[in-house]
């Protein structure tokens, strides 16, 4: 099966462009993209910017991660001036420095906007909190670019339908070994979400799973967990050994893409339902004994027999939640690896080697 032909980001944001369309550089994690879409912004994500970090260690602590290093980079480089918005959802206290610090000091000539998610528990006050946020976004688009037209919002929740329906086909295939993808196709594929506008996105998604209908290749299953799929040559490593991801539990992929649709009901009342109903995470201040349930369930629905934690260096959020769920997930009999990377640096031979042995464990 070859690989389908994915527009490029630069490509794709000039086509944009060139269309009249805005752009927004997102950072991660979880915002409410059908808002964006609604207002003709198309949100480009900024997780692990290409660039060699120069300017950007110079003005952060060295225990600061490297998706936030690089995101402050890709500003320092002048990406602030070439968009029509920042936003900053509140995912992390290093993402929300972060946010403090192009406010105050960087001053780009693009507008920040900041978006603060509610934390676990979702009680009441939580759904009130979330729509009063909608709400106050909305409004704030409408002022930097105009009220959107009459119709858009519910155009943007139809597009949502179809992705979230895409996604957890995409996801069931591969956990029964019916998606001939490995990693690196699979994740190459999904993180063209990460800045393809849905009309781009949906076919994209539609030509490859019908291609890709078939059997997974023969190996050891196991469930990928931390923040991104990655590095690169960590993705290779795990096709060459032999290692097959049934699931994962990734905060850029799984613990956003595999959402309840949003329902028919008034448009931004149904936004605020999908987001109170995401998988669990770190990052959403969710239980442990929830994030343990839903791993467990994710090992069980693709027959994986462990896990590999894949932890950006110094995200605190994940780091938290390790020792418990690791605790845990042996009980259960998943023995799990860790691993820990900086975006955009190989992972490396070590890497490659302690995957062998763990995969040599679980044989
Ligand atoms: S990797 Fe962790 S610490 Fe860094 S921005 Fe993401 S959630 Fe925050």
């Amino acid at each position: 099966m070859s690989m389908p032909s994915i527009p490029s980001r630069a490509e794709h944001l000039e086509a944009w462009r060139e269309s009249g369309g805005k752009v927004c550089a997102a950072f991660p994690a979880q915002y409410p993209k059908e808002l964006l879409w609604a207002h003709g912004v198309l949100p480009v994500e900024v997780w692990d910017p290409p660039l060699a970090a120069t300017r950007a260690p110079g003005h952060l602590q060295p225990y600061i991660c490297s998706v936030v290093r690089q995101g402050l980079e890709l500003l320092l480089a002048g990406a602030g001036d070439s968009v029509d918005l920042i936003l900053f959802p509140h995912t992390c206290d290093s993402l929300q420095n972060l946010a403090s610090l192009v406010g105050d000091y960087l001053k780009p000539a693009a507008p920040s906007l900041f978006f603060y998610n509610p934390k676990a528990p979702f009680k009441a006050p939580a759904r009130e909190f979330y729509l009063d946020q909608l709400h106050a976004l909305d409004r704030q688009l409408a002022g930097l670019f105009g009220p959107r037209a009459q119709g858009a919002l519910e155009q943007a929740l139809e597009w949502s339908r179809a992705l979230a329906a895409l996604h957890a086909k995409a996801y069931k295939m591969r956990a029964l070994g019916e998606l001939a993808a490995g990693a690196g196709e699979f994740y190459a594929v999904l993180r063209a979400g990460e800045y393809l506008h849905p009309t781009a996105l949906i076919p994209l998604l539609e030509g490859w799973l019908a291609q890709s209908a078939g059997s997974a290749s023969a190996g050891e299953r196991i469930v990928l967990s931390g923040v991104l799929p990655g590095p690169p040559d960590l993705l290779e490593s795990l096709d060459v050994l032999g290692l097959v991801v049934g699931n994962d539990d990734l905060l850029s992929m799984s613990r956003r893409l595999l959402t309840s649709p949003p329902g028919t009901g008034e448009p931004l009342a149904a936004l605020g339902e999908v987001f109170l109903h995401m998988p669990p995470c770190s990052t959403r201040g969710s239980s442990l004994e929830e994030r343990l349930a839903w791993i467990k369930g994710l090992a069980g629905q693709s027959k994986s027999k462990g896990v590999v934690f894949v932890e950006v260096k110094f995200c605190e959020p994940e780091l938290f939640d390790l020792p418990e769920l690791r605790r845990g997930l042996k009980e259960a009999g998943l023995p799990s690896l860790v691993l820990e990377v900086d975006v955009n640096q190989a992972a490396g031979g070590q890497a490659a080697t302690r995957l062998e042995a763990f995969r040599e464990m679980m044989a």
